[in-house]
């Protein structure tokens, strides 16, 4: 068994190649693993074996179709993570999103049709539903992305669900919500906060922090996409919620807490552009056909997540500057 993982010097994809790599997925102790990652300004090596006798590391771009044909002959399965990832810097400077997320997502998809691949699973995101008041999106719902990041995200999906229509590939794609846990990068909601808490600097809070996302720990997701590596259908999307739906306040709080602040460390910031104010995901799908169910519960995950920060400054510290 031989997989590629793309985009895996990132947070979720390192995680869930050192998963691999562990031996933590059965049947897949022994699989090689190759990695494609362009090394952006959130892919590190570092964050992966330095040297492991199951892993290849390529550097590159998943635009890039020549040395996709190339690199791709020989893998059984590709997981596919890469992407632009982070909203903000999409709402900044959209293009880069277009680029990499569906351009990139495209050019693997057809590379794999001029080799031996034959699964596919697409990770994606919560955030191309939209925003949802009350309720939960099921599979079924329409797509109604808002941010730049969202829209890009919704478009490698369908591109991704063509390749399966139309060429017959065998791929699966994920939307799962909002993820935590270590190797997140610092520009992101919960080691932000963490870190300017470490560092005894006020936490930025967008608007009223009034915004609810559900969490999932990376190990939990990572597990999630393993299960539908192995035992998902062709053309399927399957999502993947965490069973943790909070306000940003409510995380910033519990965040205060574990870092020993007080709520004087909150700052209120302007709201983010367009800031979608409710996701929600029913995850039924993938725990009935797959037998998913998160195993990290938010209060163990979150307090282990802080002591990786406050533990490995040499990590984050550079990222700050
Ligand atoms: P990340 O930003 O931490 O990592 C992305 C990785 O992709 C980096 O290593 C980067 O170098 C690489 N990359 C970017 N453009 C590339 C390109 N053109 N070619 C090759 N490599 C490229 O992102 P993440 O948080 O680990 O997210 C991984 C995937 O999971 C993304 O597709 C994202 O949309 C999805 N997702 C993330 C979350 C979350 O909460 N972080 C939730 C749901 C889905």
């Amino acid at each position: 068994m031989k997989i590629l993982v793309t985009g895996a010097a990132g947070f979720i994809g390192s995680r869930y190649v050192r998963s691999m790599l562990a031996g933590e997925y059965a049947g897949y102790s022994d699989a090689d693993v190759t990695v494609l990652d362009k090394l952006t300004y959130a892919g590190r090596r570092d964050n992966l074996p330095a040297d492991h006798p199951r892993l290849a590391f390529v550097q590159g771009d998943v635009c890039d179709a020549e040395q996709l044909r190339e690199l791709l002959p020989g893998h059984d399965a590709v997981v596919h993570f890469a992407a632009e990832s982070h909203v903000d810097r999409s709402i900044d400077a959209g293009a880069a999103f277009v680029t990499a997320n569906v351009l990139g997502t495209q050019s693997l998809l057809e590379a794999c049709l001029h080799s031996d691949v034959s699964r596919f699973v697409h990770v994606s995101t919560d955030e191309v539903y939209g925003s949802i008041a009350s309720g939960s999106w099921t599979e079924e719902c329409p797509l109604a992305p808002n941010s730049p990041y969202a829209a890009s995200k919704a478009g490698s999906d369908l591109v991704a669900r063509s390749y399966w229509r139309t060429h017959g590939l065998d791929v699966s794609i994920t939307r799962s919500c909002n993820n935590y846990g270590q190797h997140q990068h610092i520009e992101k909601l919960i080691p932000r906060f963490a870190t300017h808490l470490l560092c005894g600097e006020p936490v930025p809070l967008y608007g009223q922090g009034a915004n609810v996302r559900g969490w999932l720990h990376v190990a939990d997701h990572c597990r999630a996409i393993q299960l539908v590596l192995t035992k998902g259908k062709a053309g399927e999307v399957y999502n993947v919620g965490g069973g943790n739906e909070m306000t940003n306040r409510q995380i910033a709080e519990l965040l205060l807490e574990l870092c020993g602040a007080g709520e004087e460390m909150i700052r209120y910031v302007p709201d983010r552009k367009g800031h979608d104010l409710r996701y929600s995901l029913d995850d039924s799908k993938i725990r009935q056909e797959l037998g998913y169910a998160p195993e990290v519960s938010f209060a163990e995950g979150l307090a282990e997540t802080v002591a990786w920060y406050r533990d490995e400054p040499g990590w984050w510290k550079p990222l700050t500057t």
